[in-house]
């Protein structure tokens, strides 16, 4: 059985006490490789590693730190069907968008920052006679990078790259329900030919790996990708000690129709949005407001094409639903939808668990649901499920349908759609989301600042705002 390692001081190496913990393939239910159950001592030993290839590693050039990101880039292209499968296997989603989303977004997020770092330019200030003004943008030292397990490489890298473009040395931890492409990802960085403790994984539990690496005081700066609750620990934990925070945390994301909609695109597109990834993308939509004159047929037409969806062994390239990520988050959605139940809501198709025929039928699947009848103050309306599960609500006005699109703790993305240049406005301008997608969803320019609002996080990501956030700004006057 395959033994994942840390990547501690450019070399891959058990946990320090030999403690690993079993890592499960949830559409299937076995156990197929072990991780290292790090601790406190493995996170010290990253840490001593990434603050002694800090010197050095700062004062590289932009050209030697692009060099190497893209050969990074190239390699994770060259292993993309290997890394498709690893997370297919460890996530379960369909192979199919591993191999079409995921994989090729974690070289691109290389390639971006990689090449962003040749073209940046700092601001001067002149004061006429008197002196100039100039800013450097210098790199912090060691930062954290911690993800969760839904795009496991693809939100990994997202936070590494600008992290070792903008001059830092990185101590990561990916989600322990999702260690394997960060695993194979080291191995790559040792071929890449990545200088010893520049970059460092560690492998094990938020409580163990996560919560040490937030309160080590060496760390300048933490990039967060998480649950609104761990979000708060982490908060909690990295405040007293002034450092840099970037949280990017959950989403209740709606979707507002109206009846002027270029409607087969809105439709391909929503079922698209809901149930991607099993619903489990932090930009996913999980409630779906509807004009009341198309109500009814947009009701239908959806629930036909959601039924169309086959549930099933993520490897098959037929699956368009893959397995639950594990036992515990499986649970937690059928626990969800049985309140809803409870709550009255009518289930218009899904609500169950789903066992395939042959080698998936103990994994963790579930039937894309789709729901009617809760208002919005509802539980399943306010509170974050990430899973395959949207609401249906009716709107008769455009200020209706805001009013109920804002009525939540959290502002991550929302989709409007609607050729009516007055309503487009009214929404994007008072839509409480970090992103608004009108007429169209996950069309993603990675210059573009990413981010949410209320519960859904602090600061942005992507672009310059992710190079600014790994950076220190200073500021140099010189008299004449
Ligand atoms: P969690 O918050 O449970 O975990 C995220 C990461 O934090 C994991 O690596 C986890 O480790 C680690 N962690 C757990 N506890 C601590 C702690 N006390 N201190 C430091 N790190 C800790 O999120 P999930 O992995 O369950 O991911 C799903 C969530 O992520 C959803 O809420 C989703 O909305 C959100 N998300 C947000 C995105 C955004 O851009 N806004 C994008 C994608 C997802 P371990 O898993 O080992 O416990």
């Amino acid at each position: 059985m395959q033994c994942i390692q840390n990547y501690i001081n450019g070399a891959l190496i058990p946990p320090i006490k030999g403690n690993f913990m079993p890592n499960i393939d949830p559409s299937t239910g076995n156990i197929y490789a072990q991780i290292p159950d790090s601790d406190e001592e493995d996170v010290h030993l990253a840490m001593n590693a990434a603050k002694k290839a800090f010197p050095k590693w700062q004062k590289t050039t932009n050209a030697y730190r692009s060099a190497l990101l893209m050969r990074l880039a190239a390699l994770i292209e060259r292993d993309l069907e290997k890394l498709a499968l690893a997370e297919c296997v460890d996530n379960g989603k369909p192979l199919a968008l591993a191999k079409q989303m995921d994989i090729p977004r974690a070289a691109q997020n290389f390639q971006f920052f990689a090449s962003a770092i040749l073209h940046t330019a700092t601001q001067a200030h002149a004061m006429g006679q008197i002196g100039v003004n100039y800013t450097l943008k210098q790199p912090l030292g060691v930062v954290a990078c911690i993800s969760p397990w839904n795009l496991p490489l693809y939100l990994f890298t997202w936070k590494i790259a600008p992290a070792l473009a903008a001059g830092n040395c990185v101590v990561a931890k990916p989600s322990e329900v999702t260690p394997m492409t960060a695993f194979l990802l080291s191995q790559l960085a040792i071929e890449a030919g990545f200088p010893p403790g520049v970059l460092n994984i560690v492998h094990g539990t938020g409580n163990k790996v996560g919560t040490p690496l937030c309160m080590h005081e060496q760390v300048k700066a933490i990039s967060f990708t998480g649950g609104t609750a761990t979000g708060k620990k982490v908060a909690a934990a990295a405040s007293p000690l002034f450092k840099k925070i970037s949280l990017e945390l959950g989403g209740k994301n709606p979707a507002i129709i109206f009846a002027d909609c270029d409607y087969q695109k809105m439709l391909e597109t929503t079922v698209r949005s809901s149930f991607a990834n099993q619903g489990q993308i932090c930009l996913c939509t999980s409630r779906i407001f509807v004009e009341r004159s198309i109500f009814e047929r947009f009701k239908i037409d959806f629930v036909e094409r959601v039924k169309a969806l086959l549930v099933g062994d993520p490897l098959e390239s037929e699956s368009k639903i893959g397995a639950i990520v594990s036992a515990q988050h499986y649970e937690k959605i059928l626990d969800a939808i049985q309140e809803a139940n409870e709550q009255g809501a009518t289930i218009l198709c899904g609500g169950r668990s789903h066992h395939p025929k042959g080698r998936c039928q103990a994994g963790y699947f579930i039937e894309p649901t789709v729901i009617e009848g809760l208002s919005n103050e509802s539980s399943l309306n306010q509170e974050e499920i990430f899973g395959p599960i949207v609401t249906l609500i009716p709107f008769d006005t455009p200020y209706q349908a805001l009013q109920m699109a804002n009525d939540v703790p959290y502002g991550l993305a929302a989709t409007v759609w609607t050729n009516a240049l007055d309503k487009v406005n009214l929404l994007t301008q008072g839509l409480q989301t970090g992103i608004v997608w009108v007429n169209c969803w996950l069309v993603r320019d990675l210059r573009t600042p990413f981010g949410g609002m209320k519960n859904s996080g602090m600061g942005r990501e992507g672009g310059w705002e992710a190079l600014d956030f790994f950076s220190e700004t200073k500021n140099i006057c010189i008299q004449y």
